[in-house]
């Protein structure tokens, strides 16, 4: 039986998420988010995609690099549970696994190659600046879109916050976005989920958060609305 496997990276995220803090959990929540995939040397040749433009989305294979652990459990607490629940690791998606790999799927968004680099340009993602990749591969609709899945844990998407703008936050928003480029998007996609610690969801705490997100260092409350609804404040960019 096989008892070891060396796997070596084929390429290297880059992403419009700079730290773990504030990645929705998981891809497609956030469209707005952009990224590529630069694929590494030997890897980086235009053959080795040859074809893959025709399709929409693919499924990335990657390292969770910054969760990597000598020990593992075999029930974790998942975010979406309140932190509090235990379940089976390989009942969650949880980031600490006793083989610290994840899978996600995205959109493709095109496949520059350039001299010697094959960037292949994506959107939708939950993954990290410079997270290894191992493996990527096409999703195929007919096969990968299963009509009666269904997840006890997790049966719909994570409720989704409204989000509003301070005077100062607009203004360093519209200030960001002359020098680099569009973000408004993005920090709303973002900051609907309420990036903060599982135990502290439904409450407000009179803290400000931040987020670095593409070169923007994302300030942000959490203050109560109409009829005690939890809503987002941008204060700054
Ligand atoms: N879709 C993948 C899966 O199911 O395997 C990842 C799900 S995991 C719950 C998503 C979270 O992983 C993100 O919110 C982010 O905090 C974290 N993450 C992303 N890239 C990572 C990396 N390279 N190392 C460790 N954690 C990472």
């Amino acid at each position: 039986m096989l008892k070891t496997l060396s796997l070596a990276p084929i390429g290297v995220v880059h992403s419009c998420y700079k730290e773990k803090f504030g990645i929705p959990r998981q891809p497609g929540l956030a469209p707005a988010s952009t990224g590529a995939i630069r694929l590494l040397p030997p890897y980086n040749l235009p053959d080795a995609v040859r074809g893959l433009e025709g399709n929409t989305h693919i499924w990335i294979q990657f390292v969770f690099h910054q969760c990597l652990r000598d020990e593992w459990k075999p029930t974790v607490r998942p975010p979406r549970l309140g932190g509090n629940e235990r379940l089976g690791v390989f009942a969650t998606r949880a980031t600490f696994r006793p083989n610290p790999l994840g899978l996600s799927v995205v959109r493709l968004e095109g496949i520059a190659c350039t001299g010697k680099e094959v960037l292949i340009h994506i959107s939708g993602l939950d993954l990290v600046e410079g997270t290894p990749v191992l493996d990527i591969k096409p999703y195929i609709p007919y096969v990968d879109k299963v009509d009666d899945a269904r997840s006890a844990f997790a049966p719909d998407a994570p409720v989704s916050h409204p989000v509003f703008w301070t005077p100062e936050g607009k203004a360093a928003l519209n200030a960001y976005e002359q020098q680099h480029g569009a973000i408004e998007s993005l920090i709303e996609q973002v900051l609907q989920q309420d990036p903060r610690p599982a135990y502290r969801h439904g409450k407000t705490d009179g803290k400000t958060y931040g987020i670095r997100l593409m070169q923007a260092d994302v300030r942000f409350q959490i203050r109560e609305g109409d009829k005690g609804v939890l809503t987002v404040w941008v204060v700054n960019v």
